[in-house]
């Protein structure tokens, strides 16, 4: 969506301090487990391309993840193509943009072997609390904060709850919003341009 290159070396320091919680959990099964399968790999590959991370960093990257879970040769094969093609260089060149909030709720439902999707809506409501007290050490699991989240889940409101936690981490008001004109989220790039613009400020 915005500014300069993201390198490689980048992306683990902007997860922690940048990332929607989709994107963050996405990340953090990527680094644990070495392998993400397809949506995941879509999902993440995507918002990584829309925060300005290159082609060739993004291959650097995915090297990176799997690591020695995965030979060279299986890579270049197998990943390498599939790299490539997000980025519109392969197959119908097509370039193919990052999901939305809206995307990422109601397509491709997510299995219990995936990680994909969204936290707020896919998760059960324990093990959502739970991601979110180790993702954002300002949350705590008893605050009015996460009642409040968690009864926004609760109403089927995911973007709402999504944007209290943007709120809670960002030292921000309920319904200062993403901090510029109470806009709430709705895309998991938008999340992130607006968390690095407030750093910066
Ligand atoms: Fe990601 Fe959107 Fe869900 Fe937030 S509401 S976690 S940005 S899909």
């Amino acid at each position: 969506t915005s500014g300069a290159a993201v390198t490689a070396e980048m992306v683990d320091d902007l997860a922690r301090k940048h990332f929607s919680p989709c994107m963050r959990n996405l990340y953090e099964r990527l680094k644990r487990d070495h392998h993400m399968k397809h949506f995941g790999r879509l999902q993440l590959g995507l918002f990584l391309k829309g925060i300005g991370l290159p082609l060739e960093e993004a291959v650097i990257f995915w090297r990176r993840m799997y690591g020695s879970s995965m030979t060279d040769d299986k890579f270049n094969k197998e990943y390498r193509y599939n790299i490539r093609h997000s980025y519109g260089q392969e197959g119908k060149r097509a370039n193919y943009p990052p999901k939305s909030c809206q995307q990422i709720l109601t397509t491709n439902q997510p299995g219990t072997q995936d990680s994909h999707g969204c936290p707020f809506r896919h998760f059960s409501p324990d093990n959502l609390a739970t991601f979110l007290v180790s993702s954002y050490p300002t949350l705590d699991r008893s605050s009015a904060e996460m009642r409040d989240i968690l009864d926004s889940v609760k109403n089927s409101h995911y973007h709402v709850a999504c944007t209290r936690v943007f709120e809670v981490t960002h030292g921000l008001k309920k319904g200062d919003g993403l901090g510029k004109d109470g806009e709430t989220v709705s895309h998991p790039n938008r999340y992130t341009e607006r968390s690095r613009e407030i750093e910066a400020d």
